[in-house]
């Protein structure tokens, strides 16, 4: 199918395309990689009258050090350069882990974090993992900027903290080196599918072994991503052994109230997203590089 028609518009700065959006409001779509919106309007789900491509604004693919530690990346940096980063691996090494299990590379050399983000599937990655890192998002409009948090920005399916008229112009990520260890796993049919369901952790562990802090979050498995409240807080100050482990994959699936769908029935996501999280959590304790195995 061919989409409705639409004007098009492809401005050079952030404020000709935050203009545009305050012009246009409901009316316009803005086009990032175009692996969601496209497909979306190739099957007429959405119709935008205006879509405004803001591929030629110089400045919003990047990915910095910032002076805290952490990282600073642009909203259009497509997902291949952060599967390909150093500096990504250095410094938030839960999202190289998950970044290739995102279709195939071909969608991810054109897919954007913030084409990923702003589409906000309960089932994709990006999202799941910037959760569980805390990260900040960076709003702009005409009428001015705001941050978000990551807590406070997934709303429902397909639905952000994002108003109609703003852009999502960059994100923050926390540092998490050091004494944290991650894991991330999914299942899904066919290799590059959706997840099913899936389990992004971050364990911070004492130099006893003792977790000082968990990370836990569960997606396909609602309309958002979520945190696992209950299991976090069960595996903090716990030695993260396989009784704690299997508890907090227990806590996991009692939490999760899942729909069925033609992909999978709700009590197989409750089950798997449990066997998920105490997969990730074993997958975080493995002994990292120059580490003794226990
Ligand atoms: C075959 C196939 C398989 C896929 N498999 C997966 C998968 O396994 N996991 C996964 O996570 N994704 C998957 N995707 C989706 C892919 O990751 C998309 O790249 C992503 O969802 C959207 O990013 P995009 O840059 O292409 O955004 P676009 O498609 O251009 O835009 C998506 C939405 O976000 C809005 N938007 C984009 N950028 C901004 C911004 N900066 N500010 C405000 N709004 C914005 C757009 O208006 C639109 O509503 C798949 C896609 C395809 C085609």
């Amino acid at each position: 199918m061919k989409p409705a028609r639409f004007d098009y518009y492809s401005p050079d700065s952030p404020n000709e395309a935050l203009e545009l959006l305050g012009q246009y409001g409901d009316d316009a779509k803005i086009l990032a990689g175009g692996q969601s919106l496209m497909p979306m309007m190739n099957m007429r789900l959405v119709r935008p009258k205006v879509v405004i491509d803001i591929n030629r604004i110089a400045g919003l693919s990047h990915i910095s050090p910032r002076p805290d530690g952490g990282l600073a990346v642009g909203a259009m940096t497509r997902q291949r350069e952060l599967e390909r980063s150093a500096l990504v691996l250095e410094t938030a090494p839960l999202l190289s882990l998950a970044i290739p299990y995102i279709g195939h590379f071909q969608i991810r050399n054109r897919g954007t974090v913030g084409g990923s983000l702003a589409h906000s599937d309960p089932a994709a990655e990006i999202p799941a993992v910037c959760l569980t890192l805390d990260t900040e998002f960076e709003l702009a409009s005409s009428a001015g900027e705001r941050t978000v948090k990551a807590e406070d920005f997934f709303l429902n399916h397909l639905t952000t903290a994002l108003e109609p008229a703003e852009l999502l112009t960059q994100i923050r990520i926390p540092q998490t080196v050091g004494n944290w260890r991650w894991g991330f796993q999914e299942v899904c049919r066919r290799d590059g599918d959706f997840a099913l369901v899936g389990a992004a952790t971050m364990l911070r562990l004492d130099d006893r072994g003792i977790c000082l802090e968990s990370r836990i979050t569960a997606f396909g498995a609602g309309g958002t991503p979520m945190r696992m409240n209950a299991a976090e807080n069960h595996l903090s100050g716990s030695s993260v052994n396989a009784d704690d482990r299997s508890e907090a994959a227990r806590l996991v699936s009692d939490a999760l109230d899942p729909i069925s769908d033609i992909h999978a029935s709700a009590k197989y996501r409750q089950d798997v997203a449990g066997v998920m999280v105490r997969r990730a959590l074993e997958q975080a304790l493995l002994p990292m590089e120059g580490e003794d195995a226990a």
